[in-house]
């Protein structure tokens, strides 16, 4: 069975539309999906019941945390978006997400580069994030390319990385968990953790009611997944796969391609059928 339930539309930072992912996801043979975008379920609002068959959509979010001041994601699976405590996630998120653009955008240009607000927050839509801003430097000629605008300006410790709006990792899972779903740690290896860290993260994030890791996401070697493997055996985590797509042209986030659960792992998705 093809599973991926990682992804984005364009209700967060992904650039198809809800229907064309779940058409496009339909083609790529997957039979359980989630879209999840970041910190918001439009997406869900906007498909309604034309759902492609033979394809079981989990609904999903994405939502961005803190965990001792770095940046974190977890993705919440099966929640229920029409629950009270999932409209309180995000409207909360929403705000924060706002209010930090603004706050990037400042920091940016205090060393100097040049940015018309209002042009950019309107660009920006419903989840207005870090892509946009990276976007419109490169549309701007102010960078080559969106991932030199990472690299140089919104990344993990640049001056664009602006994390003391979000909510701590436990108040994000008991968000999702409060809401029927199930938090799964994403993408484990973007944070640029030592081992160490890797495995007090996990510790933490069990302790406080996480039940998953993805243990696969997107592409990723032999001894990236052999490892992700033991942080899920080692602190008796479910395993999730997913791809993290955000749209076609992006070869390392196919949708659907991904590597099958590591033997032993038991799938998050077992909770579900
Ligand atoms: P934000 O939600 O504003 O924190 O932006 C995070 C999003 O930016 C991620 O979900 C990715 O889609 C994108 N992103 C993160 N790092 C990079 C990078 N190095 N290059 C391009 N896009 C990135
Ligand atoms: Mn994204
Ligand atoms: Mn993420
Ligand atoms: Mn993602």
């Amino acid at each position: 069975m093809i599973v991926d339930l990682h992804s984005h539309s364009n209700c967060s930072d992904g650039q198809l539309t809800p229907e064309q992912l779940l058409s496009e996801a339909s083609k790529a043979g997957i039979e359980l999906f989630s879209i999840t975008d970041h910190d918001t379920l439009a997406a869900y609002r906007q498909i309604g019941t034309a759902i492609p068959e033979k394809l079981t959509l989990l609904p999903g979010i994405e939502l961005s945390c803190t965990w001792r001041k770095m940046t974190i994601h977890l993705v919440g699976l099966n929640v229920e978006p029409e629950s009270q405590v999932m409209a309180d996630a995000e409207q909360a998120q929403g705000l924060a997400r706002a209010e930090r653009f603004e706050k990037i955008i400042h920091r940016l240009k205090k060393i100097g580069l040049s940015i018309d607000n209002d042009q950019l927050i309107a660009n920006a839509g419903q989840c207005p994030g870090r892509p946009h801003i990276a976007k419109y430097l490169l549309e701007t000629g102010q960078v080559n390319s969106e991932r030199h605008a990472f690299d140089k300006y919104l990344g993990q410790g640049k001056t664009g990385d602006v994390k003391e709006c979000w909510p701590n990792m436990d108040k994000a899972i008991r968000w999702i968990t409060e809401s029927g779903g199930v938090a799964v740690l994403a993408h484990p290896l973007k944070y640029g953790l030592t081992r160490t860290k890797l495995m007090e993260l996990a510790l933490e994030f069990r302790e406080s009611g996480g039940k998953a890791i993805e243990v696969v996401s997107g592409q990723q070697n032999p001894n990236q997944t052999a490892l992700l493997r033991t942080v899920a055996t080692r602190f008796d985590l479910l395993g999730s796969v997913g791809s993290d797509f955000h749209r076609p042209d992006q070869p390392w986030a196919r949708l659907g391609r991904v590597a099958p659960l590591p033997k032993g792992i038991a799938p998050v998705w077992s909770l579900f059928s």
